[in-house]
């Protein structure tokens, strides 16, 4: 069993901030800020692209209503909700969850570089396999 399925069961502890039938969400062990949250469905799935659509859904509605509530106890500036799939991309725990993190700055404990890439050129054959049809 993975390390989030351990904290869905509590058999792990965490600081749980929502619960309910399908979902948790609890402070990451390694928070970047103040209020990082991970949530996450109690049923395993690797990454996003395996989860439902009706439970990344129920995931989304509970990130705004955190969301919410953390704008009133927090006073944060900005939030980043971000789920990351496959090492590539930063995946260390694969039971899918949903970073919620509330930003206070651009200088404070979240590093999010997009660097432009010159090299990035599409030819027309490309852009048009692109479309999702
Ligand atoms: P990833 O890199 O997979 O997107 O994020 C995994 C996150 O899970 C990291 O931010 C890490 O700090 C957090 N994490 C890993 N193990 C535990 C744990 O046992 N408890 C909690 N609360 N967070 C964890
Ligand atoms: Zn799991």
């Amino acid at each position: 069993m993975c390390v989030f399925c351990k904290i869905a069961n509590h058999e792990i502890p965490s600081n749980a901030v929502y619960e309910d039938n399908q979902v948790l969400a609890f402070l990451d062990i390694n928070p970047v800020t103040k209020g990082h949250t991970l949530i996450i469905p109690k049923k395993h799935y690797d990454n996003f692209l395996d989860c439902d659509s009706e439970t990344v859904k129920h995931i989304h509605t509970i990130a705004k209503q955190l969301t919410l509530h953390y704008q009133l106890v927090l006073k944060p500036n900005g939030f980043n909700l971000l789920s990351n799939m496959n090492g590539a991309a930063g995946q260390s725990v694969f039971h899918v969850h949903f970073h919620l993190i509330p930003r206070y700055d651009e200088n404070d404990g979240l590093v999010l570089l997009f660097n432009h890439d010159d090299s990035v050129q599409y030819t027309k054959a490309e852009l048009n396999q692109l479309i999702l049809k």
